[in-house]
């Protein structure tokens, strides 16, 4: 089912909006340090306007930073769907696949596509941010008298080595690099590295406050049956989100407790490999979509992403290589209790048994286990999930994500 059309919002986010979500004199010190970089202008770029992590945060990002009293600019690489072809290959490589090679056509592809867009685009603001691999080549051909920032969101630490080797000049002409967690820093690059953590905004569509009604309309609405309790992943389909491992988990879990499982998804401009990976486990699953046990439910309406994650009794998110992985965030703050993989920048999200479940992605028995248990003890479950409400306050808000980048453009 495809989303409805919505009425339209009737009004922008303003700063002040976060007072009651917002650790205390969060807001005070954006605005005092805002005030310290008046005049100045920041540009973000990146290759979609929506799907994936990118994009989420950077749609609430550049309005409430504009409203802080920095211009924030926000431009998107224009690409053909051959050279985001060889940008999900460069995501890939770059995050270890050695199976992958690239031929000299597509490397001429890539540049030939970033040097277009630095040839147009204005980039000539004081501080200009570079989000992931896709546009990381405009700092060679667009005019580079300020501080230029590559923030990468993706593990960089043990790539293929081609894809590297082809990289690696265009990430040395930075003037910093913003990893999401400790773990993908890179002692031998001769790039200043620091460290922001993403976040989520707590009043956008997607993890807004429903009421009891409004849940209601929205699972009726798609047609998401309620008469058993469901788990959930909410992820593009990605092989390093691992689908098919849910499944397996899914499996496992089923023998000793009846639930659903609802794979949330989406696709995303920048992602062609979602389409294959869809139609593959579309043939995987087949036995229990038919018998609705699975559901595949396409993610387009960020209402319906709030609801999955509110309503289901568990969140999984069983990926092999994660940055950081929003959607944990997401169902964080919903207070649910979420089981993820212990890898990436998840860790820097889950404290183990607390705020959720850290777990071995390929221990299918011990990652279905936990999900079990958290069925069949509500109370943990909801426990848990307060915690996790909790941590992400103080730690992944949008409010938190502003601070770190106004110090950054004091630092710079
Ligand atoms: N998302 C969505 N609908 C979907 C699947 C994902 O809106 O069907 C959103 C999700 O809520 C999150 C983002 O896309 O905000 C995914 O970010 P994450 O960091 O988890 O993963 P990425 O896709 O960036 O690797």
């Amino acid at each position: 089912m495809t989303a409805m059309t919505r009425p339209a919002p009737t009004k922008f986010k303003r700063l002040a909006d976060y007072q009651e979500l917002a650790p205390e004199g969060a807001l005070d010190e954006i605005f005092e340090k805002a005030d310290r970089l008046k005049g100045a202008s920041m540009v973000h770029v990146n290759a979609t306007t929506f799907g994936g992590g990118v994009a989420e945060i950077l749609d609430s990002f550049v309005l409430l930073m504009t409203d802080a009293g920095v211009r924030t600019d926000w431009r998107v690489l224009h690409g053909t769907p051959d050279f985001f072809e060889v940008t999900k290959k460069f995501h890939n490589t770059l995050q270890g696949d050695r199976e992958l090679s690239f031929s000299e056509e597509e490397f001429e592809l890539f540049r030939f596509t970033n040097e277009k867009f630095a040839r147009f685009a204005d980039l000539s603001h004081d501080f200009v941010i570079i989000h992931d691999p896709q546009p990381v080549g405009l700092v060679e051909y667009a005019l580079h008298t300020r501080p230029w920032v590559w923030r990468c969101h993706i593990d960089i630490t043990d790539p293929n080595p081609q894809a590297w080797e082809f990289m690696e000049p265009f990430v040395l002409q930075y003037e910093r690099m913003i990893v999401s967690s400790e773990a993908y820093q890179r002692a031998d690059l001769a790039v200043p590295q620091q460290i922001i953590s993403p976040s989520i905004d707590p009043i956008s569509a997607k993890n807004v406050e429903l009421s009891q009604d409004q849940v209601e309309r929205i699972l009726s609405q798609y047609e998401i049956p309620t008469d058993k309790p469901y788990i959930a992943q909410v992820s593009r389909f990605d092989p390093w989100k691992d689908p098919e491992g849910v499944l397996k988990v899914y499996e496992r879990v089923k023998t000793q407790a009846d639930c659903r499982l609802i794979f949330v998804y989406n696709m995303s401009a920048d992602d062609p490999e979602g389409a294959r990976i869809y139609e593959r486990m579309k043939a995987t699953a087949k036995p229990y979509l038919e018998s609705g046990d699975v559901l595949f439910v396409r993610g387009d309406d960020p209402l319906l992403v709030n609801v999955i994650q509110r309503t289901s009794k568990v969140v999984l998110q069983k990926s092999t290589r994660e940055g950081f992985g929003l959607v944990i965030t997401e169902a964080m703050w919903k207070g649910r209790p979420v089981v993820a993989s212990n890898v990436g920048g998840i860790p820097t999200q889950i404290v183990d048994g607390e705020s959720g479940y850290l777990v071995d992605p390929y221990d299918l028995d011990g990652v279905a286990e936990i999900v079990v248990r958290l069925l069949e003890d509500e109370t943990l479950a909801d426990e848990i999930g307060a915690n996790a409400r909790e941590r992400v306050r103080e730690r992944f808000l949008i409010t938190r994500h502003m601070l770190d980048y106004l110090d950054l453009m004091l630092s710079l």
